[in-house]
């Protein structure tokens, strides 16, 4: 199977499956997700994608009719079904089936989707640009919603820029990109925004830090704005698809790469960590 969808216990080829008009992810994106890559058809850092939708549905006060357990095994009762062992799998959790109205509905039990669509890796020594842009998203970021549209908003205007992504601030304090985490490096020590309710807490963030550990780079998370951001030595660009991007030009200019040491050694330990996740 090239593509894969799931609607409730139902699979069937991605572009031909349907999905009721009543579900709320599709008039108010009523809902959660998740995605992240699979390798030799194995799951990345599945625990910690699964844990994460539990926290953001429970945010949203979504009960998922199912364990962690649960899910991981329909998870990769999915995967399994395709050919190829490389691919994005993508899930999403909507509150129910019900009539428009605002309140949550009272007789439904929340939905759960699947998607797999084959996916390569991006070569991770080339380098990415980015443009800045004022973040005009909400004051739930922490929580991986369906709602995106400043972000899609974002990463359309990045793309017709020619950029890879969007680095995003509000009133010049850095918070994340459109669809990434994004840190900078300086004088050896990495610097990457708090999680507050400003920004997703990536997983490959999350990485990226025990990366840090591992090297013996110090971390600081704290809040920088775009002037730290463009004297900083190295801009990382993270999430689990990418895993690290090196950007080294913003809004135009030359930016970061000038610790090739240190990326080095990150980048490895993040791809080594990959590969043995993924064995091989
Ligand atoms: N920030 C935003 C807004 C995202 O949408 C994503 C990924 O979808 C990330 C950060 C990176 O998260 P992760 O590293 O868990 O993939």
């Amino acid at each position: 199977m090239q593509a894969l969808g799931y609607y409730n216990g139902e699979f069937g080829n991605l572009d031909e499956m349907r999905i009721p008009m009543t579900d709320r992810a599709v008039y108010y994106g009523d809902g959660v997700y998740e995605a992240t890559p699979t390798r030799n058809h194995i799951i990345y850092a599945i625990d910690e994608h699964v844990a994460r939708m539990f926290s953001s549905a429970s945010l949203l006060r979504i009960e998922p009719p199912f364990t962690p357990e649960e899910l991981k095994s329909e998870l990769n009762r999915m995967l399994q079904k395709m050919d190829s062992g490389e691919n994005v799998l993508y899930w999403q959790l909507s509150r129910g089936t019900a009539r428009r109205a605002h309140p949550f509905p009272e007789k439904t039990k929340p939905n759960l989707m699947m998607m797999i669509t084959p996916y390569r890796f991006p070569n991770p020594d080339e380098v990415v640009s980015a443009i800045t842009l004022e973040d005009t998203r909400f004051l739930h970021c922490n929580i991986k919603t369906l709602n995106l549209i400043p972000s899609i908003m974002a990463m359309q205007k990045a793309k017709e820029m020619g950029c890879y992504e969007a680095i995003l601030h509000r009133n010049g304090r850095v918070t994340e990109c459109s669809k990434s985490n994004v840190h900078i490096l300086k004088d050896g020590v990495l610097v990457t925004a708090p999680t507050d309710n400003l920004i997703l807490p990536g997983i490959a963030r999350r990485h990226l830090i025990e990366a840090c550990g591992a090297n013996g780079i110090k971390v600081e998370e704290r809040p920088y704005d775009v002037g730290e951001l463009m004297r900083s030595d190295e801009i990382f660009i993270t999430s689990s698809t990418s895993i690290l991007r090196r950007c080294v030009r913003v809004d135009g200019q030359d930016a970061g790469g000038r610790d090739t040491a240190s990326f080095e050694a990150l980048k490895n330990y993040l791809w080594n960590r990959l590969t043995e996740y993924t064995h091989g």
